[in-house]
């Protein structure tokens, strides 16, 4: 018995360790206020503590979608391995406060099982005319499963189609059947198309694009500006590129 209360102890422990590695490594150090954290900036890259939304760096075809600070970027090494397929945003409110928007027109889509996502397909790529894009926002709801999708775009919406700009919904933490914690923030990808007019599995970043060009600051991890700024120069050198 006593063996069995050891060893059951031990993996408690373990666990326990195990969770808050895996916490810490994710999101302390994004934090602000935390030693490693890059410091808030807008988009044209003013000394001010926010990203705002719907700001828009000169000839960038996106709005930014959302306003906070862009935390996590587009590669970026989450939990070790995986590379992160978007971008962050963490408007540092509180759930159900920071107005989420459609970085460009196109058509909203809310699969009937989405609590807190939305996807919206572009037909024409902004920078690739002749392609058809998607960008995926996601965490728009809070840990108890309430949406801050906006009630105009319920589950089971198609190809409604939306303005740059249009509101969509509020960043919350939300993070579907996951145990792990997250901070209020938005999560922003663009996802390619697999050709046939459905949108790719988006959580694999070969099904992704570097969001960069689309909102004119470096954006990819491998040349990143932290905190980004506005810069006709946004795309990433070759010696810098993965
Ligand atoms: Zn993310």
């Amino acid at each position: 018995m006593k063996e069995f209360i050891k060893w059951l102890l031990a993996i408690v422990i373990m666990l326990l360790l195990c969770a808050g590695f895996m916490y810490l490594f994710t999101y302390t150090r994004l934090r602000p206020g935390s030693s490693s954290a890059p410091s808030p900036t807008n988009p044209d890259g003013a000394e001010l503590p926010r990203a705002t939304g719907l700001a828009q760096c000169t000839a960038a075809p996106f709005v930014m979608p959302t306003a906070g600070w862009v935390g996590i970027l587009y590669g970026d090494s989450i939990l070790g391995t995986v590379n992160h397929s978007g971008l962050d945003i963490f408007g540092l409110e509180g759930n159900g406060v920071t107005a989420v928007y459609a970085a460009f027109d196109g058509y909203v889509t809310r699969l009937p099982e989405w609590t807190s996502a939305v996807i919206i397909r572009h037909p024409q790529d902004p920078l690739a005319p002749g392609r058809q894009i998607w960008t995926y926002y996601t965490h728009m709801g809070d840990s108890s499963g309430q949406s801050y999708v906006i009630d105009q775009i319920p589950p089971g919406t198609v190809e409604l189609p939306v303005k740059q700009g249009t509101l969509l919904g509020y960043q919350g933490d939300y993070n579907g059947q996951s145990w792990r914690p997250i901070d209020t923030h938005l999560h922003f990808s663009i996802v390619l198309d697999d050709g046939k007019g459905r949108f790719l599995n988006e959580t694999d970043i070969a099904n992704t694009i570097d969001p960069s060009p689309y909102l004119g600051m470096r954006l990819s991890t491998s040349c990143a500006d932290r905190p980004p700024l506005c810069r006709p120069d946004f795309a990433c050198g070759p010696i810098a590129s993965r």
